[in-house]
């Protein structure tokens, strides 16, 4: 089992749950439009978020929005991404980082990197070792003859021990390649050199169609492997996307906890309603529903959306609540038995609220 490392309020590693991490993609010297991102974000369900921070204004920046979050009671763990620059880590960690993620071989020096590995024990700081695809060492690419699963889990393990020797192991690792398979490789093999707690995720993953498969396989089947206690799922959109995916691979791990399971039948030549409409319309009106059933830790609830009443409710025996389409109207139906025909408009609204009576009222 990975260690366990403190990242602000969040506790990674040890078996904890696996944390949700997303990354800002506006301004990094605006301080308004990161704090709205960063809370929308959290909102969402991120667990910890990344700042980049290219520069010194930016590092006076991240103070400023660390303060205005915390001001608003948001104390969503801020991780400063810092390339090149070692004095930009020193001053993110000054400025409040609760954690850093550099690669120690783009700092420079050992000295440089001995004095970023000095300020962030002076305050207990993280730091994440991260190492990609592109930017792997040249006698680390000569020596295995290109990029490599080897390569990519050496170079990350040597890496670490630049800063394990200067006795320090408050660490954090991630190797990320945009090679499904290769990244897979390169972590099984990670593991076996060392324990520190892995951020996994798969590098530019791409658009959000072939994004999400790919980091549905990537990060997926590292999870089921037990490799991985924080992830990023990495987009070409919105970052709020990569937040709900992550979460939506979590919860189909059952590494998250799911008050609501929506299931919904593929339609076919039976299908006399428009039921991608339906399904997603129920999808939005059950998310509240969710949040206030998890906020009470309840869970277990199986909603399903199916295309007709031939096979509807028979197939969806097993749900909890249900409807099953026709003409015009739908069946709405409880434990496989059918309650009341309703016209396709009022579909949504009564089964939404027959699901919050029986789940509200069932327990007064
Ligand atoms: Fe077709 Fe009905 Fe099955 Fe949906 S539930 S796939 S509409 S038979």
């Amino acid at each position: 089992m990975s260690k366990i490392v403190k990242i602000g309020k969040v506790t990674i590693g040890g078996g904890n749950p696996i944390a949700i991490q997303s990354m800002a993609n506006v301004d990094p010297h605006d301080e308004g439009l990161l704090v709205s991102q960063v809370k929308r974000l959290k909102d969402a369900g991120c667990d910890i978020m990344r700042l980049t921070v290219p520069d010194t204004e930016a590092a006076e920046v991240f103070g400023r929005v660390r303060r205005s979050l915390n001001e608003d009671g948001y104390d969503i763990p801020l991780v400063a991404d810092i390339h090149f620059d070692y004095r930009l880590a020193i001053k993110a960690i000054e400025n409040g980082a609760d954690k850093i993620r550099i690669n120690p071989g783009n700092i420079g020096s050992i000295e440089r990197v001995r004095e970023v590995v000095k300020a962030a024990s002076e305050r207990s700081v993280p730091i994440r070792v991260g190492v990609n695809s592109g930017s792997l060492e040249k006698h680390i690419i000569e020596k295995f003859g290109g990029v490599t699963a080897e390569g990519l889990a050496e170079s990350a393990l040597e890496n670490l021990k630049i800063i394990e020797d200067l006795g320090y192991d408050n660490l954090v690792v991630s190797i990320k390649s945009s090679n499904v398979k290769m990244n897979y490789e390169a972590h099984k093999l990670l593991v076996k050199g060392t324990d520190h707690p892995v951020h996994i995720g798969i590098t530019e993953a791409g658009t959000l169609k072939r994004g999400q498969v790919k980091s549905a396989i990537g990060i997926g089947s590292l999870l089921l492997n037990g490799i991985g206690d924080t992830m990023r799922v990495s987009l070409t959109a919105d970052p709020i996307e990569e937040v709900y995916y992550a979460r939506e691979i979590l919860r189909t791990l059952g590494m998250r906890p799911s008050a609501i399971d929506l299931v919904s039948c593929p339609t076919c030549g039976r299908t006399k309603i428009d039921l991608e409409s339906l399904a997603g319309e129920i999808e939005k009106g059950l998310e509240s529903l969710e949040k206030r059933l998890l906020n009470e830790g309840k869970s277990g609830i199986k909603v399903a959306v199916m295309g007709c009443a031939v096979n509807g409710p028979g197939e969806a025996r097993e749900a909890d609540f249900g409807v099953a389409g026709g003409l015009n109207e739908g069946l709405i139906f409880r434990k496989g038995n059918i309650i009341k025909k309703v016209p396709e408009d009022r579909i949504v609204g009564e089964l939404l609220e027959l699901i919050e009576n029986t789940i509200f009222t069932a327990e007064k």
